[in-house]
């Protein structure tokens, strides 16, 4: 998960964000330090970050919100973007949140500014002039304060959320809000509504499910994301461990899962529901017998099902998947 923040950016903080682009540059310039697939695939794919990142977000435009699994406080949504740009299966949106229109009504006061704009990677921060309504909406983060002064302030950071599927110019985002979160991104995400404007940058991250198997993918919550687009891209063959807590899956999806099965696009779902864990089902798993395994949700499930990856396929064949892009472990 990535919990990035900005707070106080002052021109100490803006210079500094430029020192900091200059060793990103030589970085993305310098050959890659690993050969292997992996490395090979995450240099090309900072290059291709620097680029996206230095120009400016596309505007998508929410056609559809639905419930997918809703649990006692934690509910993941699955939310539709129309937007013309091209995005593919596994891709991710880097989403730039905006406050709630209740907080920005209970902002202090503020009249249009110059300001330092927040820095983010491969863009360093300017000197810039802002309206009142666009600091208020995406500038100032007024999750925990009603301080909108841009040089006291803690920043929006844009957050990252993988592609569930893509279907013509609809992209479907699968989003984990859980209740008494500090309303940023997931929150921004979980009360939008058709008609909404979500402004975001598409990047082609290497950590993606491969479509044909036999593969293993075990996730949690909306860690399942990447899963649903290789389904819907018509993936085969693979086994899905999906650990789900307390929530209970929205009808459509249960309709979905058995249409993926019918037609082989999944070879086996099983669904750990709390106190199972997601682990608990890796015991049975043919893991040995796998092209690829995917790990994607909750930070400390990643962790205790790497552990059980080691002791099953040991340290060495887990670094050569790992090395070549086959074993990914993306929380
Ligand atoms: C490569 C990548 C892909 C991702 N894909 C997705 C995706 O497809 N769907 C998705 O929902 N998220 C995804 N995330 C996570 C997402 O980017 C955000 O981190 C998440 O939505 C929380 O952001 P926030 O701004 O709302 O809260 P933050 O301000 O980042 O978090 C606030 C606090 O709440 C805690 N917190 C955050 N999330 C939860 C939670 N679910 N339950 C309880 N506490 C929480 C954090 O630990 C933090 O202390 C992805 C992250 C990465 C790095």
């Amino acid at each position: 998960m990535s919990t990035r923040r900005e707070a106080r950016v002052t021109a100490a903080r803006a210079i500094r964000s430029h020192a900091e682009d200059v060793v990103r540059a030589a970085l993305v310039a310098l050959p890659p330090r690993e050969r292997t697939r992996r490395g090979l695939a995450f240099h090309a794919y900072q290059r291709q970050v620097r680029t996206i990142m230095r120009a400016d977000p596309v505007a998508f435009e929410v056609v559809e919100t639905r419930m997918l699994a809703e649990g006692h406080r934690t509910s993941v949504i699955e939310v539709t973007l129309r937007g013309e740009v091209g995005v593919d299966a596994g891709d991710m949106l880097h989403v730039l949140w905006r406050n709630d229109l209740d907080r920005i009504a209970a902002a202090d006061a503020v009249t249009a500014a110059r300001f330092w704009t927040t820095p983010i990677p491969h863009r360093p921060s300017r000197w810039a002039r802002v309206g009142a309504s666009g600091l208020l909406e995406s500038v100032v983060d007024l999750s925990a304060s009603t301080d909108s002064d841009p040089a006291r302030a803690e920043r929006i950071t844009p957050r990252f959320f993988t592609v569930a599927g893509v279907e013509a110019s609809d992209v479907r985002l699968q989003v984990t809000h859980t209740a008494g979160m500090p309303p940023r991104a997931a929150s921004f995400l979980a009360r939008v509504r058709p008609g909404d404007v979500v402004e975001a940058r598409v990047l082609p991250h290497p950590h993606r499910v491969a479509h044909d198997g036999p593969g293993l993918a075990v996730v949690t919550g909306s860690g399942a994301a990447g899963v649903f687009a290789a389904l819907r891209a018509g993936a085969s063959g693979i086994r899905l461990v999906w650990g789900l807590g307390d929530k209970q899956l929205a009808p459509w999806v249960q309709e979905e899962l058995r249409e993926h099965l019918r037609a082989g696009r999944l070879s086996s779902l099983r669904l750990a529901l709390r106190p199972e864990r997601v682990t608990d089902l890796l015991v049975d798993e043919p893991i040995e017998q796998m092209a690829w395994i995917y790990v994607s949700g909750h930070e400390s499930m990643g962790a205790a099902v790497d552990a059980a990856l080691r002791a099953r396929l040991g340290e060495s064949v887990l670094r050569e998947m790992s090395d070549g892009l086959r074993c990914i472990v993306s929380t």
